[in-house]
């Protein structure tokens, strides 16, 4: 399995929660957002030692709440993620996953096996966001809204994730999205940032749409509105982010 690497006690990847995050590599999208792109695009990558991380899990078992898989999109790999999580099962460490839902296949198979606990996902503008020719993403969203059933499905308890931009509607989308949620799920709104705070895959996009002011604040009325449980990460604090250094 390719890795960017891991983090023993992180309390920024998953809301309210100590994690032992890993980043995987590789990804089926090109969000122009993407504070990840180098791990998503396997640069900076190189095969996970499975023995020194369930080692170092188990030593920081007791401080964390979820072990929790990002990237990239940790699915590309979901028969190694799948003998990786069996292992983490032993442990008795609860299992998150952050994915971006289009691979429903693979999901489900982990899901079936019961091997995931907690899943986080980014709901987002498919022809805006997902960085691909209009039909491939359209194609992508409808599987995005099947993996939200999916997860329902399966009763497991999810974060819901919208990067909020400047200047694009997204409504429409995020309307469709929560009907297609039956399980306990809570919205986390992410400002899309720019540099020096991460580094977008596409520059010219981010100072066109990062760095949303009104934007935040009218989507957390809205949802509010629906009775929606809703989070704001401040500006510098996305989630996931694979921070220099880390
Ligand atoms: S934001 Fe997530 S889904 Fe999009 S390219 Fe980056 S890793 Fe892939």
């Amino acid at each position: 399995m390719l890795t960017s690497g891991w983090k023993s006690v992180s309390m920024v990847d998953v809301h309210g929660k100590v994690t032992f995050t890993l980043w995987l590599c590789g990804c089926n999208l090109r969000c122009p957002f993407c504070h990840n792109w180098r791990i998503a695009e396997g640069l900076d990558c190189f095969p996970l030692d499975e023995k020194a991380l369930l080692d170092e899990l188990e030593a920081s078992a007791f401080l964390i709440d979820y072990f929790h898989v990002t990237g990239g999109e940790p699915l590309v790999q979901w028969r190694e993620l799948g003998s990786l999580f069996a292992g983490v099962k032993l442990l008795d460490v609860p299992i998150s996953l952050n994915t971006n839902l289009t691979l429903v296949g693979p999901l489900e198979k982990l899901l079936k096996a019961d091997l995931v606990n907690h899943i986080a996902t980014d709901l987002k503008a498919p022809t805006a966001l997902y960085g691909l020719p209009e039909k491939a993403s359209l194609t992508l969203w409808k599987l995005f809204l099947r993996g939200l059933e999916v997860v329902s499905d399966y009763g497991v308890p999810l974060e819901l994730r919208i990067p909020v931009a400047r200047n694009l509607e997204q409504w429409p989308y995020i309307e469709e999205g929560l009907r297609r949620i039956k399980t306990d799920f809570y919205v986390v709104l992410n400002p899309l940032v720019g540099r020096p705070l991460t580094n977008p895959r596409n520059e010219a996009w981010c100072s066109e749409h990062c760095w949303p002011a009104k934007e935040v604040e009218e989507l957390r009325e809205k949802l509010e509105g629906l009775g929606i449980e809703v989070y704001v990460n401040q500006f510098g604090t996305p989630n996931d982010t694979k921070l220099k250094g880390i």
